[in-house]
């Protein structure tokens, strides 16, 4: 089966926390605190790998996880930093967000992406010592790492896509022009997923073509496909609109070309108007009465497309197809590259203004912003002295002021991302 479309969810690793630690050591009575900082929690990375096709995979498998950072340890050693997960996905798969469906990453080149990064360590207590606190006996936990929601979209990277109903010989053709070796056979759906070949031109000069299964062939048979892999040939520099011109099927060529781009039109405008190269194929079997070619070729001129004659089966004229398609490859723009829409670091990095929203409802001050999320996120709460820690950070942001000024009262409650206490001056 072929899959070019995937939903999965990916969740980076959590920060390690940071460690409560006092030196130790014989005839020292006190020794400072030396507890070390938590490691970085691992990414999720995606990168491109040549021998994938189909996103098959996330199929079976719809949820990665990176493991956590590791605790911070004594004598002020740093937790080790969780393994980065690398995700393998054909090239020219687009990673969008779920929930917006904007392109965060085009991989169509070598470089990975990091997609959902791991979470920072937490500070080991070491961090926290002042001449007045010698001793804190905290540390910070690590924070969470991104969590995200993906869609993978599979469109494929190819200079020429081999466009034209079921059986009239795309996959013969891309057999006999390129090393790729498709199955082929009189019968409908052979091509249940896209082929790739790389076409030699001359010494340095090869173009890679793709043969596609067609439009029609899902669509008229309800099979599914239908429309959806028209997304492959969306990067296509050009297409080889392949046509029957023996008509051995019982359908006529001329209408089988009108049928196909009026599909085309329908299904995109920029699609349409990609150059084509019509490859009038089985001419080997053209009936010599038969007008068909010549109508064909009436069409074709009309339309402003070159015609080859071809037979793909006893390879005749695919020399002259292929050097055709290389002379108007070079006159097109390069496959297109999709330029992210998001940036995904600001959709995951820690704001750096300090956002803070106070909300007055039901006699309950809601405090939240990005910057507040954050903070409490990596404040441990079981442990009295983060929570003095946490008052003062609010404190020194100017939290309590901002209430203060809006008219908070003694024993109102304040809530903190879901966290309530009472005010008290
Ligand atoms: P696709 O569905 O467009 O990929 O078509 P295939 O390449 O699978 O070919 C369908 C059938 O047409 C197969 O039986 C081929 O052997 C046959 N065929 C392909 N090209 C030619 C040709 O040039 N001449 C003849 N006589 N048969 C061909
Ligand atoms: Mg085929």
């Amino acid at each position: 089966m072929f899959v070019d479309i995937a939903k999965i969810r990916v969740k980076a690793g959590k920060g390690g926390d940071g460690r409560v630690a006092f030196h130790r050591e014989k005839y020292v009575a006190a020794g400072g605190p030396d507890g070390g900082d938590g490691g970085k929690g691992g990414d999720i990375v995606f990168v491109a790998d040549k021998h994938l096709s189909t996103l098959l995979d996330f199929r079976f498998k719809r949820k990665y996880t990176a493991p956590d950072g590791d605790m911070g340890g004594t004598n002020k050693s740093f937790g080790k930093n969780g393994e980065n997960v690398y995700i393998k996905v054909p090239v020219g798969t687009l990673i969008k967000d779920a929930a917006t469906g904007a392109i965060l990453h085009d991989m169509s080149d070598e470089q990975p992406f990091v997609a959902a990064r791991g979470g920072r360590g937490g500070w080991g207590n070491t961090h926290f010592a002042t001449p007045t606190r010698q001793a804190p006996r905290f540390a910070k936990p690590g924070l969470p790492g991104d969590e995200l929601e993906l869609l993978l979209e599979l469109k494929l990277i190819a200079d020429v896509g081999f466009l034209g109903f079921p059986n009239v010989g795309k996959s013969t053709l891309l057999s006999v022009i390129s090393a790729a070796r498709p199955k082929i056979a009189n019968y409908h759906f052979t091509t249940l997923s896209p082929n790739l070949g790389v076409v030699y031109v001359g010494e340095g000069q090869s173009f890679v073509a793709a043969d596609i299964p067609g439009i029609i062939e899902g669509a008229a048979e309800g099979a599914g496909l239908g429309h959806d892999f028209l997304r492959h040939i969306d990067r296509c520099r050009m297409l080889v609109h392949v046509v029957d011109v023996a008509g051995s099927e019982g359908r006529d060529p001329v209408e089988d070309l009108i049928a196909i781009n009026a599909e085309l039109a329908a299904f995109s405008e920029t699609l349409a108007t990609r150059p084509q190269i019509i490859a009038a194929n089985k001419c080997d079997i053209l009936d010599p009465e038969s007008d068909n070619l010549q109508r064909l070729r009436d069409k074709a001129e009309e339309l402003g497309y070159e015609l080859i004659e071809i037979s793909a089966a006893s390879n005749q004229g695919t020399k002259e197809l292929i050097y055709k398609v290389w002379q108007l490859l070079e006159t097109l723009p390069p496959v297109t590259v999709y330029e992210p829409e998001v940036d995904l670091s600001i959709m995951t990095e820690v704001p750096k203004e300090r956002e803070i929203i106070i909300e007055h409802e039901d006699g309950i001050w809601y405090i939240t912003g990005a910057w507040v999320e954050k903070i409490v996120s990596s404040i441990n709460f079981d442990d009295y002295e983060s929570r003095m820690y946490f008052d003062r950070v609010l404190r020194k942001a100017g939290v309590f002021d901002m209430l203060e000024r809006d008219g908070i009262q003694e024993k109102d409650t304040v809530d903190v991302f879901g966290l309530q206490f009472e005010y008290v001056y």
